[in-house]
């Protein structure tokens, strides 16, 4: 079997356990964060899950990059930079500036994620490096440079977001607060949104069936948990803005 075979039938195989994660999250919310409860095992500090579970798509992408064959070529390295902005921020700015008050994660949880990150950042990194071919014309192509938009607009409404959440606890707090404002006008999750934004942009910017995967598996893990959370604040608070969707505006 070729690497590409290989790379080719993992890509599927992941886009499979996708279908499975999207029907089951409907029947098992995932237990961290507002949905941790009981019964998941021995907890670690959710800072510290979000460090493990992400560092990967930082380390193992990065080395897994070097080793292929377009490595020093520019379209690729201009992916690469895409891709690590995003790990960079995710493994290490996001959990440094989450609030105290967050919930601890089962390592169950945390390995988990782990396993796929490490999947994921190997089927990315060895495509855009080795596998698939991007020449210097591809940096004016209308899937790149659209690709790239999406990425860098879908990052910024995922981080701010993000930061109006970190924003309605004071220092000590614990609770849970309505979020307005920003993409909260419109729906539960913006800081999901933004995430499958990005990856759409990936998918996109990278025109290949591991960025595809990563996209579908986001949608997978990310839709169920947004109507877990929507239906969790209707329950919690009844003055919850009605006209408010779960992550996709005026859609769902
Ligand atoms: P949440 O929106 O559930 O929580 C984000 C942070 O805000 C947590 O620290 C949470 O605290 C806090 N928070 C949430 N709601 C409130 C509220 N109403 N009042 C006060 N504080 C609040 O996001 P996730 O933790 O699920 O995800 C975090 C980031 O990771 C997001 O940007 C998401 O897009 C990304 N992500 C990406 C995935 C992918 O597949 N690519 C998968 C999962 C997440 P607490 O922990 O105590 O609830």
């Amino acid at each position: 079997m070729t690497e590409l075979q290989f790379h080719t039938g993992l890509c599927w195989a992941v886009i499979g356990l996708g279908a499975i994660v999207f029907v089951s999250l409907f029947f098992v919310v995932a237990p961290y964060g507002r949905h941790t409860r009981g019964g998941w095992g021995f907890t670690i500090p959710s800072k510290l899950g979000w460090v493990m579970m992400e560092g990967l798509g930082v380390v193992g992408f990065a080395i897994c990059f070097s080793f292929g064959a377009h490595a020093t070529e520019l379209v690729p390295m201009a992916l690469c930079t895409l891709w690590l902005v995003h790990y960079v921020h995710r493994s290490f700015i996001f959990p440094l500036r989450m609030k105290s008050g967050t919930k601890p994660m089962p390592l169950s949880v945390a390995l988990m994620a782990i396993v796929f990150n490490g999947i994921n950042a190997y089927l990315n990194s060895r495509w855009i490096s080795q596998l698939g071919e991007y020449p210097l014309t591809w940096l004016t192509d209308p899937r790149f440079i659209i690709g790239v938009v999406l990425f860098a607009v879908g990052m910024g409404i995922n981080i701010h977001s993000d930061n109006i959440l970190f924003s309605l606890r004071k220092p000590g707090e614990q609770g849970y607060k309505i979020p307005y404002g920003g993409g909260y006008r419109w729906v539960t999750s913006p800081n999901y949104l933004g995430e499958l934004l990005e990856w759409s942009g990936w998918a996109l910017a990278t025109w290949s069936l591991p960025g595809l995967t990563f996209l579908i598996f986001t949608f997978a893990n990310l839709a169920p948990r947004a109507l877990s959370h929507h239906k969790w604040y209707r329950a919690t608070f009844p003055e919850y803005p009605k006209t408010r969707r779960a992550v996709l505006p005026f859609v769902l």
